[in-house]
């Protein structure tokens, strides 16, 4: 599935042009289609839904059994745009596109746990909606025609798409890597050419490098930065000292402080690296932290602190008193190196510095992009008169969460917001 590029009708009038055949892409097309709409999809790789493949190590972790509003950016608007029953809704959603469902803890993950199948199941709902997928495409240029006479329920967008001037070559036979590596490598040396398509509802679904698109409909924009990924931190006067704990796996908790005020918590396992910290406690917390906030991480959580003194005395009577410079005083309780580092401290909590994010090539979302201010909510249609009929739904928005399928079930539950929003006002004016 997945490897059709039906060429772009530039005859045709579509009711509904979503650009971007990512998550909320097909969510998006998939219901504005069911919902009666004609409906292309212009993407500009060789494929659709390929960055559905990367997520959750290849599994696809779609969703969570308890889908908090407070954990995304904008809790508020998530809360409208993803309605009272968000979890049944993502459910009713995969139901229809035909993927079954497994949680492990809270996340959800396709019973088959592999996101290519996701992908795949997608891909053959829109096809069974008569979605047409046109990939290679580069949307360069935007322009909205009124009717004539005014009557602005009856014009449309003239999208000036870029694409190669025959259908790409790919590796037939080969597995889907050197099928996909092959068409784009044929991508890049085809000469391009230009069509303009014609809409009466645009959706931006680009994701979460939205800038350009943006600019292209005229929108304010909201500077990206990623986010989901290590934090650079270090101990005040200790710059090095994480290097002796890289790659060392703690369960603890982390406390964020701004100004010394506690903004933020979560508990888990927390990855030592030489910079600072990772692993999926840290990726939440690269959301929130700014460089100069401290953190705080508690290996010792799991006790309150009545139960931990008790503890530590009863361990001091056993063993011998905790001395400084005596790591192995833990021993049998703490790993080496962060009992180390808990005793030349001489204390049972890490107080870190937040530099700002690390290793940004392994970022999950990127904060910024569409202001909710430029949207209606919860129809997410723009709400500027310079660009009617045009809606954005998934990480083109303001929006990112937690990890822990917080952000997919965003692009599904916006997709289909979007999707279901630009059918309506496409097909009734
Ligand atoms: C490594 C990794 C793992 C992740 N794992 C998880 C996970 O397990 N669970 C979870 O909830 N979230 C996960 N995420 C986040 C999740 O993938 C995103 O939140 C989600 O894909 C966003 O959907 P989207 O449709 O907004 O953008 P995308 O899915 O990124 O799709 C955007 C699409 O638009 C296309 N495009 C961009 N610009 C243009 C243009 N100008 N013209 C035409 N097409 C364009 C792109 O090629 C792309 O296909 C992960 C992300 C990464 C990077």
């Amino acid at each position: 599935m997945g490897r059709r590029d039906i060429p772009i009708d530039v005859s045709a009038t579509y009711d509904v042009a979503v650009i971007g055949g990512g998550a909320s892409g097909l969510a998006a097309a998939f219901c504005a289609a069911r919902a009666g709409a004609r409906v292309a999809v212009l993407e500009r790789d060789v494929f659709c839904g390929l960055p559905i493949l990367a997520t959750g190590n290849g599994r696809c972790n779609l969703s969570n059994t308890n889908l908090d509003p407070a954990r995304y950016r904008h809790p508020d608007v998530a809360r409208a745009v993803m309605g009272p029953d968000p979890e049944r809704e993502v459910a009713d959603l995969t139901d229809a596109w035909g993927i079954v469902t497994c949680s492990i803890d809270d996340r959800l993950y396709p019973f088959s746990r592999r996101a290519e199948s996701v992908r795949d199941a997608l891909l053959a709902a829109c096809a069974r909606q008569g979605v047409e997928l046109c990939c290679g495409l580069d949307l360069v240029e935007a322009s909205y025609e009124r009717a004539a006479g005014g009557a602005e329920g009856q014009g449309a967008w003239n999208l000036v798409v870029e694409g190669p001037e025959r259908p790409l070559r790919g590796k037939r036979g080969g597995d889907f890597h050197a099928d996909l590596r092959a068409r784009r490598r044929d991508l890049k040396q085809t000469p391009r050419v230009r069509h303009t398509v014609a809409a009466r509802s645009v959706i931006i679904a680009c994701g979460g490098s939205s800038l350009a698109m943006a600019s292209c409909f005229g929108l304010p924009h909201i500077e990206e930065r990623p986010v989901l990924c290590p934090v650079a931190c270090s101990i005040d006067d200790r710059s090095r000292a994480l290097a002796a704990l890289d790659g060392l796996r703690v369960d603890a908790r982390l406390t964020l402080l701004h100004d010394g005020i506690e903004t933020w918590r979560e508990a888990g396992e927390v990855l030592f690296r030489p910079y600072g910290v990772s692993g999926i406690v840290a990726f939440d917390l690269s959301r929130r932290a700014l460089p100069g906030d401290e953190v705080v991480l508690d290996p010792f959580y799991t006790f309150s602190p009545e139960e931990l003194d008790s503890l530590m005395s009863r361990r001091a009577s056993a063993l011998a008193p905790l001395t400084p410079g005596n790591p192995s005083w833990y021993d049998g309780f703490l790993a080496r190196p962060l009992a180390e580092l808990l005793t030349e401290l001489g204390t049972t909590t890490i107080r870190l510095r937040v530099q700002g994010t690390a290793d940004e090539r392994v970022a999950q979302v990127r904060a910024g992009g569409i202001p909710f201010e430029a949207v209606d909510v919860p129809s997410l249609r723009i709400s500027s008169s310079a660009a009617p009929y045009l809606f954005a739904c998934g990480e083109a928005l303001d929006m990112d969460a937690d990890c822990g399928g917080f952000n997919l079930a965003w692009a599904w539950l916006s997709g289909k917001r979007a999707g279901e929003s630009a059918a309506q006002a496409a097909t009734r004016g």
